[in-house]
């Protein structure tokens, strides 16, 4: 399954983590409720002395990724973007843009 990072970064304010909405972050970054969105949760962590939420996760698309996160949306910006495993970018030959199909593609055209 396609591998993407969420990247959340919040002010000190909106700070997720604080008694106050802890535990509802916690119960919605959880195996459970990223399965009811069809994403699997590789790591989480938050970076220590900066107010920051980093996720690997496993789904079918950038989509599903968003709906899982969307709680977060109030708390600050989020960012979603593909990523790939070392191994994945080697074999591709380049760890930067993704290959996307040009438009010339399947038009017969040989370079
Ligand atoms: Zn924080």
């Amino acid at each position: 399954m396609p591998l993407f990072v969420a990247h959340q970064r919040h002010s000190p304010e909106t700070c997720p983590a604080t008694a106050a909405t802890g535990s509802q972050l916690l119960s919605h970054i959880s195996a459970a409720a990223a399965a009811g969105h069809g994403v699997t949760i590789e790591a989480e962590v938050l970076i220590d002395g900066d107010h920051r939420l980093l996720l690997v996760v496993d789904a079918a698309n950038r989509e599903a990724v968003e709906d899982f996160l969307s709680f977060l949306l109030p708390y600050g910006e989020l960012q979603v973007l593909p990523a790939s495993t070392a191994e994945e970018a080697v074999e591709r030959g380049v760890c930067g843009a993704a290959r996307q199909p040009s438009p010339a593609e399947g038009h017969g055209r040989s370079v």
